[in-house]
Protein backbone atom coordinates (compact mmCIF):
# COMPACT_ATOMS: atom_id res chain seq x y z
CA UNK A 1 0.00 0.00 0.00
CA UNK A 2 1.23 3.25 -1.11
CA UNK A 3 1.94 6.12 1.79
CA UNK A 4 -1.07 8.25 0.43
CA UNK A 5 -3.52 5.43 0.33
CA UNK A 6 -2.59 4.30 3.88
CA UNK A 7 -3.58 7.97 5.11
CA UNK A 8 -6.84 7.94 3.28
CA UNK A 9 -7.41 4.90 4.80
CA UNK A 10 -6.91 5.97 8.25
CA UNK A 11 -7.86 9.43 8.18
CA UNK A 12 -10.09 9.71 4.74
CA UNK A 13 -13.24 10.06 6.36
CA UNK A 14 -12.94 12.29 9.06
CA UNK A 15 -14.38 15.49 8.26
CA UNK A 16 -12.66 18.64 6.16
CA UNK A 17 -14.62 20.97 8.23
CA UNK A 18 -16.18 20.88 11.54
CA UNK A 19 -17.27 23.40 14.55
CA UNK A 20 -14.14 25.72 14.95
CA UNK A 21 -12.29 24.44 11.94
CA UNK A 22 -11.49 26.40 8.90
CA UNK A 23 -9.43 23.14 7.44
CA UNK A 24 -8.89 19.48 8.45
CA UNK A 25 -7.04 16.76 6.76
CA UNK A 26 -4.87 17.02 3.53
CA UNK A 27 -3.16 19.89 3.51
CA UNK A 28 0.17 21.10 4.69
CA UNK A 29 -1.49 22.28 7.82
CA UNK A 30 -4.57 22.13 9.60
CA UNK A 31 -6.27 25.44 9.99
CA UNK A 32 -8.22 26.37 12.89
CA UNK A 33 -10.99 29.88 13.05
CA UNK A 34 -9.09 32.65 15.35
CA UNK A 35 -10.72 36.01 15.16
CA UNK A 36 -7.99 38.45 13.02
CA UNK A 37 -5.93 35.53 12.86
CA UNK A 38 -6.44 31.86 12.32
CA UNK A 39 -4.31 28.74 14.04
CA UNK A 40 -2.11 26.73 11.53
CA UNK A 41 -1.32 23.17 12.76
CA UNK A 42 1.39 20.89 11.61
CA UNK A 43 3.22 17.74 12.61
CA UNK A 44 5.78 15.74 10.77
CA UNK A 45 8.14 12.67 12.51
CA UNK A 46 11.27 12.12 11.44
CA UNK A 47 13.16 8.60 12.04
CA UNK A 48 16.81 7.27 12.29
CA UNK A 49 17.66 5.16 9.36
CA UNK A 50 14.75 6.22 7.64
CA UNK A 51 14.83 10.54 6.92
CA UNK A 52 18.47 10.44 8.51
CA UNK A 53 21.54 8.65 9.38
CA UNK A 54 24.25 9.90 12.13
CA UNK A 55 27.06 9.36 9.89
CA UNK A 56 25.80 11.50 7.27
CA UNK A 57 24.90 14.45 9.63
CA UNK A 58 25.66 15.65 13.66
CA UNK A 59 22.93 16.17 16.34
CA UNK A 60 23.30 20.26 15.70
CA UNK A 61 22.08 20.04 12.02
CA UNK A 62 19.46 17.41 12.78
CA UNK A 63 17.59 19.72 15.40
CA UNK A 64 17.42 22.19 12.86
CA UNK A 65 16.07 20.44 10.03
CA UNK A 66 13.81 18.52 12.40
CA UNK A 67 12.30 22.03 12.71
CA UNK A 68 12.90 23.44 9.46
CA UNK A 69 10.73 21.08 7.91
CA UNK A 70 7.60 21.78 9.82
CA UNK A 71 7.95 25.37 9.87
CA UNK A 72 7.82 25.00 5.64
CA UNK A 73 4.48 23.05 6.18
CA UNK A 74 3.63 26.67 8.23
CA UNK A 75 5.27 28.59 5.07
CA UNK A 76 2.85 26.99 2.64
CA UNK A 77 0.19 28.18 3.85
CA UNK A 78 1.49 31.35 4.24
CA UNK A 79 1.76 31.75 7.86
CA UNK A 80 4.06 32.95 10.85
CA UNK A 81 5.40 30.17 12.56
CA UNK A 82 4.69 30.79 16.39
CA UNK A 83 5.08 27.70 18.46
CA UNK A 84 6.31 24.13 18.31
CA UNK A 85 6.12 21.08 20.95
CA UNK A 86 9.22 18.50 20.19
CA UNK A 87 8.70 14.76 21.34
CA UNK A 88 11.88 12.50 21.28
CA UNK A 89 12.19 8.92 21.70
CA UNK A 90 16.11 7.88 22.79
CA UNK A 91 17.90 4.65 22.87
CA UNK A 92 19.69 4.58 26.04
CA UNK A 93 23.09 3.88 24.88
CA UNK A 94 22.95 7.72 23.28
CA UNK A 95 24.70 10.36 24.70
CA UNK A 96 22.52 12.89 26.49
CA UNK A 97 24.78 15.71 24.77
CA UNK A 98 23.97 14.56 22.00
CA UNK A 99 19.98 15.40 22.47
CA UNK A 100 21.64 19.25 23.73
CA UNK A 101 23.00 19.88 20.73
CA UNK A 102 20.05 19.18 19.02
CA UNK A 103 17.76 21.24 21.33
CA UNK A 104 20.44 24.00 20.44
CA UNK A 105 20.02 23.40 16.72
CA UNK A 106 15.89 23.58 17.16
CA UNK A 107 16.09 26.57 19.20
CA UNK A 108 18.85 28.02 16.79
CA UNK A 109 15.95 28.05 13.76
CA UNK A 110 12.94 29.19 16.04
CA UNK A 111 15.15 32.25 17.33
CA UNK A 112 14.95 33.08 13.63
CA UNK A 113 11.56 32.45 12.78
CA UNK A 114 10.26 33.57 16.32
CA UNK A 115 8.61 30.08 17.29
CA UNK A 116 8.95 29.13 20.80
CA UNK A 117 9.05 25.81 22.36
CA UNK A 118 6.18 25.09 24.24
CA UNK A 119 5.98 21.87 25.25
CA UNK A 120 6.98 17.96 24.06
CA UNK A 121 7.79 14.35 25.58
CA UNK A 122 10.34 12.37 26.09
CA UNK A 123 10.92 8.14 26.19
CA UNK A 124 13.27 5.49 25.33
CA UNK A 125 13.48 3.86 22.29
CA UNK A 126 14.06 0.48 21.54
CA UNK A 127 15.32 0.93 18.22
CA UNK A 128 17.35 4.55 16.62
CA UNK A 129 16.12 8.27 17.40
CA UNK A 130 12.72 8.83 16.68
CA UNK A 131 11.69 12.93 16.70
CA UNK A 132 8.17 14.30 16.38
CA UNK A 133 7.65 17.37 16.10
CA UNK A 134 4.41 19.83 16.06
CA UNK A 135 4.52 23.11 14.90
CA UNK A 136 1.82 26.12 15.19
CA UNK A 137 1.50 29.12 13.21
CA UNK A 138 -0.93 32.20 12.68
CA UNK A 139 -2.08 33.75 9.03
CA UNK A 140 -4.70 36.29 8.18
CA UNK A 141 -8.50 34.88 9.04
CA UNK A 142 -9.25 33.03 5.85
CA UNK A 143 -6.39 33.76 4.32
CA UNK A 144 -4.38 30.45 4.47
CA UNK A 145 -3.26 29.14 0.90
CA UNK A 146 -4.61 25.85 0.48
CA UNK A 147 -3.73 23.55 -1.92
CA UNK A 148 -7.02 23.52 -3.53
CA UNK A 149 -7.25 26.55 -5.12
CA UNK A 150 -5.45 26.39 -8.16
CA UNK A 151 -7.57 27.40 -11.55
CA UNK A 152 -7.28 27.07 -15.39
CA UNK A 153 -4.56 29.02 -16.84
CA UNK A 154 -2.92 30.52 -13.79
CA UNK A 155 1.11 29.65 -14.32
CA UNK A 156 2.88 27.18 -11.59
CA UNK A 157 6.03 28.76 -9.95
CA UNK A 158 9.16 27.24 -7.57
CA UNK A 159 10.98 29.13 -5.20
CA UNK A 160 15.07 28.31 -5.45
CA UNK A 161 16.44 25.49 -7.16
CA UNK A 162 15.32 21.78 -7.06
CA UNK A 163 17.30 18.76 -6.89
CA UNK A 164 19.97 19.35 -4.59
CA UNK A 165 18.82 17.55 -1.57
CA UNK A 166 17.87 14.83 -3.77
CA UNK A 167 21.41 14.90 -5.15
CA UNK A 168 23.66 15.16 -1.85
CA UNK A 169 21.57 12.26 -0.77
CA UNK A 170 22.45 10.31 -3.77
CA UNK A 171 26.16 10.68 -3.44
CA UNK A 172 25.74 10.41 0.17
CA UNK A 173 24.27 7.17 -0.32
CA UNK A 174 27.07 6.36 -2.83
CA UNK A 175 29.47 6.77 0.53
CA UNK A 176 31.05 10.14 -1.83
CA UNK A 177 30.92 13.59 -0.16
CA UNK A 178 28.66 16.40 -1.80
CA UNK A 179 29.98 19.88 -2.36
CA UNK A 180 29.24 22.37 0.73
CA UNK A 181 26.30 24.03 -1.02
CA UNK A 182 24.79 20.66 -2.16
CA UNK A 183 25.25 19.40 1.03
CA UNK A 184 23.64 22.57 2.97
CA UNK A 185 20.65 22.27 1.01
CA UNK A 186 19.98 18.13 1.90
CA UNK A 187 21.48 18.42 5.95
CA UNK A 188 20.39 22.25 6.65
CA UNK A 189 17.21 23.32 4.71
CA UNK A 190 15.76 26.81 5.14
CA UNK A 191 12.16 27.08 5.60
CA UNK A 192 10.45 29.67 3.40
CA UNK A 193 8.39 31.78 5.70
CA UNK A 194 9.19 35.35 4.33
CA UNK A 195 8.78 34.02 0.57
CA UNK A 196 5.34 32.23 2.06
CA UNK A 197 3.96 35.25 4.22
CA UNK A 198 4.82 37.75 1.54
CA UNK A 199 2.71 35.46 -1.64
CA UNK A 200 -0.19 35.58 0.97
CA UNK A 201 0.06 39.33 1.20
CA UNK A 202 -0.60 39.83 -2.83
CA UNK A 203 -3.52 38.10 -2.19
CA UNK A 204 -3.04 36.70 -6.04
CA UNK A 205 -1.41 33.56 -4.66
CA UNK A 206 -4.43 30.56 -5.94
CA UNK A 207 -2.94 27.33 -4.49
CA UNK A 208 0.69 26.46 -2.46
CA UNK A 209 2.48 23.48 -1.25
CA UNK A 210 5.83 23.38 0.31
CA UNK A 211 8.22 20.85 -1.77
CA UNK A 212 8.70 17.45 0.58
CA UNK A 213 8.23 14.69 -1.73
CA UNK A 214 9.64 15.87 -5.12
CA UNK A 215 8.02 18.55 -7.68
CA UNK A 216 5.71 16.35 -9.39
CA UNK A 217 4.22 14.73 -6.72
CA UNK A 218 3.64 17.82 -4.22
CA UNK A 219 2.27 19.35 -7.57
CA UNK A 220 -0.06 16.27 -8.47
CA UNK A 221 -1.36 16.72 -4.72
CA UNK A 222 -2.39 20.36 -5.90
CA UNK A 223 -4.06 19.13 -8.95
CA UNK A 224 -5.83 16.67 -7.28
CA UNK A 225 -6.95 18.97 -4.49
CA UNK A 226 -8.03 21.68 -7.34
CA UNK A 227 -9.02 18.98 -9.68
CA UNK A 228 -7.13 20.17 -12.58
CA UNK A 229 -4.48 19.19 -14.78
CA UNK A 230 -0.95 20.54 -15.37
CA UNK A 231 2.00 20.98 -18.34
CA UNK A 232 5.16 21.65 -16.82
CA UNK A 233 8.13 22.96 -19.08
CA UNK A 234 11.53 20.81 -18.23
CA UNK A 235 13.62 23.05 -19.69
CA UNK A 236 12.47 25.85 -17.44
CA UNK A 237 13.14 24.19 -13.83
CA UNK A 238 15.37 26.00 -11.97
CA UNK A 239 18.87 23.91 -11.71
CA UNK A 240 22.26 25.63 -10.49
CA UNK A 241 25.58 25.58 -12.46
CA UNK A 242 27.17 23.67 -9.45
CA UNK A 243 23.74 20.98 -9.64
CA UNK A 244 24.40 20.10 -13.35
CA UNK A 245 27.71 20.17 -13.27
CA UNK A 246 28.05 17.58 -10.41
CA UNK A 247 25.40 15.42 -11.92
CA UNK A 248 27.00 15.21 -15.08
CA UNK A 249 30.15 14.48 -13.49
CA UNK A 250 28.98 12.00 -11.14
CA UNK A 251 26.34 10.71 -13.41
CA UNK A 252 23.01 11.50 -11.86
CA UNK A 253 20.05 12.45 -13.76
CA UNK A 254 19.65 16.12 -13.20
CA UNK A 255 16.22 16.11 -14.31
CA UNK A 256 14.64 13.14 -12.81
CA UNK A 257 16.20 14.62 -9.61
CA UNK A 258 14.85 18.00 -9.93
CA UNK A 259 11.30 16.59 -11.27
CA UNK A 260 10.99 13.69 -8.66
CA UNK A 261 14.14 14.32 -5.94
CA UNK A 262 12.54 14.88 -2.28
CA UNK A 263 13.46 17.38 0.46
CA UNK A 264 13.98 20.56 -1.21
CA UNK A 265 11.36 22.65 0.92
CA UNK A 266 11.13 25.16 -1.77
CA UNK A 267 7.64 26.59 -2.07
CA UNK A 268 5.51 25.58 -5.09
CA UNK A 269 2.84 27.90 -6.19
CA UNK A 270 0.25 28.73 -8.64
CA UNK A 271 -1.21 32.40 -9.49
CA UNK A 272 -2.81 34.04 -13.12
CA UNK A 273 -0.34 34.41 -15.45
CA UNK A 274 0.56 38.25 -14.70
CA UNK A 275 1.56 37.69 -11.87
CA UNK A 276 5.12 37.75 -12.15
CA UNK A 277 4.97 40.53 -14.29
CA UNK A 278 2.94 42.43 -11.58
CA UNK A 279 5.52 40.98 -8.68
CA UNK A 280 9.06 41.53 -10.44
CA UNK A 281 9.60 43.05 -7.10
CA UNK A 282 11.06 41.98 -3.67
CA UNK A 283 11.58 38.24 -4.26
CA UNK A 284 11.32 38.13 -8.17
CA UNK A 285 14.69 36.52 -8.07
CA UNK A 286 13.65 33.69 -5.78
CA UNK A 287 10.57 32.55 -8.33
CA UNK A 288 10.80 31.34 -11.53
CA UNK A 289 7.94 30.21 -13.96
CA UNK A 290 7.46 26.45 -14.88
CA UNK A 291 4.37 25.28 -16.15
CA UNK A 292 0.83 26.35 -16.39
CA UNK A 293 -3.05 24.79 -14.75
CA UNK A 294 -4.99 22.92 -17.75
CA UNK A 295 -8.68 21.57 -17.39
CA UNK A 296 -7.81 17.97 -17.94
CA UNK A 297 -7.48 16.56 -14.85
CA UNK A 298 -5.76 13.75 -16.52
CA UNK A 299 -3.17 15.39 -17.67
CA UNK A 300 0.31 15.41 -15.65
CA UNK A 301 2.65 16.64 -18.37
CA UNK A 302 6.12 17.36 -18.71
CA UNK A 303 7.43 18.76 -22.03
CA UNK A 304 10.71 18.93 -23.01
CA UNK A 305 12.53 21.95 -25.09
CA UNK A 306 11.29 20.66 -28.23
CA UNK A 307 7.99 20.60 -26.90
CA UNK A 308 7.90 16.87 -26.78
CA UNK A 309 6.39 14.84 -23.98
CA UNK A 310 8.80 13.28 -21.63
CA UNK A 311 8.06 10.31 -20.06
CA UNK A 312 8.83 9.71 -16.14
CA UNK A 313 8.48 6.48 -14.09
CA UNK A 314 9.58 7.94 -10.98
CA UNK A 315 6.41 10.21 -9.74
CA UNK A 316 8.70 10.75 -6.57
CA UNK A 317 9.38 10.19 -2.90
CA UNK A 318 7.16 7.49 -1.28
CA UNK A 319 7.85 6.48 2.19
CA UNK A 320 6.85 2.83 1.25
CA UNK A 321 8.11 2.39 -1.97
CA UNK A 322 4.61 1.85 -3.55
P1 LIG B 1 3.31 17.16 4.29
O1 LIG B 1 4.19 16.45 3.29
O2 LIG B 1 2.97 18.54 3.90
O3 LIG B 1 3.82 17.05 5.71
P2 LIG B 1 1.74 14.80 4.30
O4 LIG B 1 1.76 14.31 2.89
O5 LIG B 1 2.65 14.21 5.30
O6 LIG B 1 1.91 16.39 4.26
O7 LIG B 1 0.28 14.65 4.86
C1 LIG B 1 -0.86 14.98 4.08
C2 LIG B 1 -2.05 15.13 5.03
O8 LIG B 1 -2.34 13.88 5.68
C3 LIG B 1 -1.84 16.14 6.16
O9 LIG B 1 -3.06 16.80 6.37
C4 LIG B 1 -1.47 15.26 7.35
O10 LIG B 1 -1.79 15.89 8.57
C5 LIG B 1 -2.34 14.03 7.10
N1 LIG B 1 -1.81 12.79 7.71
C6 LIG B 1 -0.63 12.19 7.42
N2 LIG B 1 -0.48 11.04 8.15
C7 LIG B 1 -1.59 10.94 8.93
C8 LIG B 1 -2.01 10.01 9.90
N3 LIG B 1 -1.28 8.94 10.23
N4 LIG B 1 -3.20 10.24 10.52
C9 LIG B 1 -3.95 11.33 10.21
N5 LIG B 1 -3.61 12.25 9.29
C10 LIG B 1 -2.43 12.07 8.64
MG1 LIG C 1 4.15 20.09 3.13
Amino acid sequence: MKEFDLIDALAGSEPLFANGLALGIGDDCAVIDGDDLDWLVTTDAIVEGIHFDLSWTDFYLLGRKALSVNLSDIAAMGGAPRFYLATISVPSEYNPHGMIEFYRGMKDVAKVYNAVMIGGDTTASKSGLWISITAIGQSPHGKAITRGGARVGDSIFVSGSLGDAALALGILKNGQEPEGGIKEKFLNPSPKVELGKWLLSTGLVTSMIDISDGLLQDLGHIASRSGVGFEIWAGDIPQTAQFIRTCDEMGFDPFRLSLSGGEDYELLFTAPQNFSRDFAGAFCKEIREIGKIVEDKNTRTVLGRDGKILEFSVGGFDHFGG
